[in-house]
């Protein structure tokens, strides 16, 4: 039995918009830019023969089900498994706030470690993923067709890729992920992700692990924040250089300083991890989604926040961003972690790696090590 579905997050609510976390609790449509979202999947997906449709019952699922399927002569079926997560206490509460409570972090993981953390009162993320699982399975015995689409919510769509080990964080209103179903595995499609890079230093340990784990991957290099141009030059042979050692595909993209210095007007003075960074983050972030949904890849990931001297938070939250503008999905890359910075020293020095003493725009800061 080897079905290919289609994963969908319904498009976007007036409690989205507010930033507030809805859970199962509540339960509202879609606002007018969902239908939007919902009108553009329709579109995005005319092509494709679904002999099934499946929503969560949930009324902002069912909505985007109904539009996308109009004018199909398929009807809409409801399954309980693929509602979203039960938040607990959490639901009806602002993502802001919800994100400075300590469960936050550790349910936006995909260790194992943390598969049991559930906000109070709410499911945690393996009976999340059972029932969802449960309800794929129910879905792929029950049908006869092969294309099968699936309107769910942002917590089902991401821990499915993580069963398929797409560990995407963000998922935006309106993103549609596929699979193949074959015999209970869960295979993403088109399961490549474009690796953001800045630096050899900052990018080697992490090239090396994923390679030598066989991860379907490019890297790619976008830093018009670089000055001088000659040191950009520099940084950019360095980490093609890595990219050959480990036989990955290396890609770089226009060096437009000029546009970087008109964003980051009036921010000069600002200290690094200042308000300068995060515009600088999310130029460079939301430019390679923009060129990675172009060409195909699945997710981007990035290095941007492996060096101890960038503020990880500040990086997520420009990735963040980004990812709902552009509707890619965001990878959490490890950089830091489980021996990652002992790896990077490692091999600073077994590949002789030029390593920059300033992060890129303002050579007049120095920084005794990057
Ligand atoms: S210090 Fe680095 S991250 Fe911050 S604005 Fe300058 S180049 Fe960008």
């Amino acid at each position: 039995m080897k079905k290919h579905l289609y994963i969908v997050r319904h498009g976007e609510t007036d409690l989205n918009k507010e930033g507030i976390c809805q859970g199962q609790g509540c339960n509202i449509g879609l606002n007018e830019k969902g239908r939007q979202q919902a009108e553009k999947l329709a579109d995005a997906l005319q092509n494709i023969d679904f002999g099934a449709v499946y929503s969560s019952p949930l009324l902002r699922a069912a909505e985007t089900a109904q539009i996308i399927t109009r004018g199909r002569n398929v009807p809409v079926k409801y399954h309980d498994g693929l509602k979203e997560g039960n938040f607990g206490v959490a639901e009806g509460v602002k993502m802001s706030e919800v994100k400075t409570w300590s469960v936050y972090p550790k349910w936006c993981s995909h260790e194992p470690k943390y598969d049991t953390v559930h906000y109070d009162k709410g499911e945690n993320k393996i009976q999340i993923r059972t029932r969802a699982l449960q309800a794929l399975k129910e879905i792929c015995i029950t049908e006869k067709n092969d294309n099968i689409l699936l309107v769910s919510h942002s917590a089902i769509a991401r821990l499915l890729n993580w069963c398929a080990g797409n560990f995407i964080q963000g998922v935006p209103n309106g993103a549609v992920y596929e699979f193949i179903y074959e015999d209970g595995n869960l295979t993403a499609v088109n399961n490549k992700l474009l690796l953001l890079s800045c630096c050899a230093p900052c990018s080697c340990a992490v090239i090396k692990t994923m390679a030598e784990r066989g991860e379907n991957f490019d890297v790619v290099f976008y830093n018009p924040n670089i000055r001088p141009y000659a040191e950009y030059i520099k940084r950019r042979d360095e980490n093609e250089r890595v990219c050959r050692h480990y036989g990955i595909d290396f890609i770089e993209l226009e060096y437009d300083n000029e546009r970087w210095c008109e964003l980051t007007k009036g921010l000069e003075n600002e200290p690094e991890r200042g308000a300068r960074c995060s515009v600088c983050f999310y130029m460079r972030l939301k430019r390679v989604m923009e060129y990675a949904k172009e060409k195909g890849y699945s997710a981007v990931g990035s290095v941007l926040g492996v060096s101890r001297w960038k503020n990880l938070t500040q990086v997520n939250a420009a990735a963040e961003q980004a990812a709902i503008e552009t509707k890619m999905a965001y990878v959490h890359i490890e950089g830091r972690k489980n021996g990652m910075q002992e790896l990077r020293g490692q091999l600073i020095k077994e590949l002789n790696l030029y390593n920059q003493k300033y992060c890129g725009c303002k050579p007049f800061i120095k920084q005794e090590e990057k």
